[in-house]
């Protein structure tokens, strides 16, 4: 509700505002969104709905074609002007484009805005007018352009004593929610969706972990992140007001610099989406069309989604990503890591499985870091770049409490062997109760055969 201008902008025209959400699904090439997508879209439309009732009278709920709802709806409410906030995959922007042009075509006056975005993919561009392909002049372009403008407020509550409630579906008719078994309370615990806390974590996180952000965000065992992903992802929190907040606390510089930083990844991953619409099935360099990825064998692959591979850092990742919906950033490298290099399984696979499980599941920022992973990306990890999961475990989470908190069968393991249990001798094992091979997996393949074996691959790439 804060700093959207289609919000603002309807609430400027004469007459009622109505607020309007379709669930449009089976669209030509629109992505249905994933399990844990559509459980935090079922909060927010209800936080929503609270938020839009001193305005708009709530939210109207609808399910189909936009194309068939909207003109219907348009008519039925006497509306004569809509707006929305504008998206960046190719199939929404086809959608969006001739769904503007059919209602323009009725005498509708439609208009779109920018609310998801710093600087929206076309107004950043080389000198020679082309789209960007390195994060660094990219970032170095969007500061050049000057700061973001300033988010606008909440608009003011307005009479909404005129408007009814226009017939509209329940939340429950969206059938967001799982069916039974219902999976989803790991999340519960771990989030408020909604706008309410999308901005209750922004201050969270400006009072606290701000301050030590350039030196503690690769440190998956604190809470030393904004975890504000879901919330940006859903449109819940305004980039520009994050930007601008983190300008006005007290912390170094360079915990403002390396935020704002971060917040321009976003941006450069949605630069690419827009400027390459098949990015999350094609391989942004073509080359990588002939890789020879191993044929995923089922059960490796559901060692890898449950997190039983044996090695440490690897699993509680894979954990906390199906207890919580959410996985730290470094993390998030390190499985995929393993999985497109360790396992060589083609990263398209990881990208599915992080786009059902991940609440923060976008379009853009998933598919730009699994090629990013992969080395098939814009700007990519070198093919040599491959983590090794022991060194990362040992670095990142030198004492193991990341791994304690989501291996519990590792908890008391001493933190010399946290990382590698296999080394430890029989005595400590059986102290910490840890049977390898069966209270915990032995590692699914040796980290020193697969790096040989994944080199080996990379370098048959014309
Ligand atoms: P913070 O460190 O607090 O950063 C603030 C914000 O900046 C984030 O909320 C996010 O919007 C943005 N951001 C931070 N890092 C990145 C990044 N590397 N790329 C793009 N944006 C970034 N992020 C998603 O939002 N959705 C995804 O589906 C997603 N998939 C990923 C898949 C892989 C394999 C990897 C390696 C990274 C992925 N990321 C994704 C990026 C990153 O891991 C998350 O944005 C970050 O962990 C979110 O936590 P945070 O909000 O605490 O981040």
């Amino acid at each position: 509700v804060h700093d959207n201008p289609a919000l603002a902008s309807a609430l400027c025209e004469p007459g009622a505002t109505y607020a309007v959400y379709i669930l449009e699904e089976g669209h030509d090439g629109l992505r249905p969104p994933g399990g844990a997508s559509r459980w935090w879209l079922h909060h927010a439309l209800e936080a929503l709905h609270a938020r839009l009732a001193p305005l708009t009278g709530g939210l109207i709920l609808k399910r189909g074609s936009s194309h068939t709802i909207l003109p219907q709806l348009a008519e039925a409410l006497g509306v004569t002007s809509i707006h929305w906030n504008r998206r960046y995959e190719g199939p929404a922007i086809e959608l969006d484009s001739s769904l503007k042009s059919a209602l323009q075509d009725k005498g509708l006056s439609v208009k779109s805005h920018n609310a998801a975005l710093l600087h929206e993919p076309w107004t950043v561009a080389t000198k020679t007018g082309g789209p960007y392909k390195v994060f660094t002049p990219f970032a170095r372009a969007c500061r050049e352009k000057g700061t973001p403008d300033q988010p606008m407020g909440v608009p003011e509550s307005a009479d909404t004593s005129v408007i009814n409630a226009a017939s509209g579906l329940t939340l429950d008719a969206l059938e967001l929610l799982p069916r039974r078994p219902d999976w989803a309370g790991g999340i519960k615990e771990a989030w408020t969706p909604g706008e309410d806390g999308a901005l209750t974590a922004l201050d969270r996180f400006v009072e606290g972990p701000l301050a030590r952000y350039h030196e503690e965000r690769d440190i998956p065992g604190k809470r030393s992140t904004s975890r504000l992903s879901p919330h940006l992802r859903f449109g819940e929190i305004s980039p520009r007001l994050c930007w601008h907040r983190v300008e006005t606390a007290d912390v170094p510089r360079k915990a403002v610099d390396k935020f704002h930083s971060e917040l321009l990844w976003r941006e450069f991953s949605y630069h690419l989406l827009f400027h390459n619409p098949d990015l999350g099935t094609q391989n942004f360099q073509p080359r990588f069309d002939a890789f020879a990825w191993a044929e995923p064998d089922p059960e490796t692959l559901k060692r890898w989604h449950f997190g039983l591979t044996g090695y440490p850092i690897v699993d509680a990742g894979m954990r906390e990503l199906w207890q919580t919906g959410w996985m730290h950033n470094r993390v998030r490298m390190v499985v995929g890591s393993f999985l497109v290099k360790n396992l060589l399984i083609d990263w398209r696979h990881g990208e599915d499985w992080f786009w059902d499980t991940l609440v923060d599941a976008d379009p853009a920022s998933n598919t730009a870091s699994w090629q990013w992973i992969a080395g098939s990306g814009a700007d990519a990890a070198p093919y040599f770049r491959i983590f090794n999961p022991i060194l990362q475990g040992e670095r990142f989470d030198p004492d193991g409490d990341y791994v304690r908190r989501f291996v519990p069968e590792l908890a008391t393991l001493p933190a010399r062997f946290i990382h590698k249990p296999w080394e430890a001798d029989a005595a400590t094992l059986h102290r910490a109760g840890v049977r390898l091979g069966e209270t915990y997996p032995r590692p699914i393949i040796d980290h020193g055969v697969a790096r040989d074996r994944a080199l080996a691959a990379y370098a048959d790439l014309p």
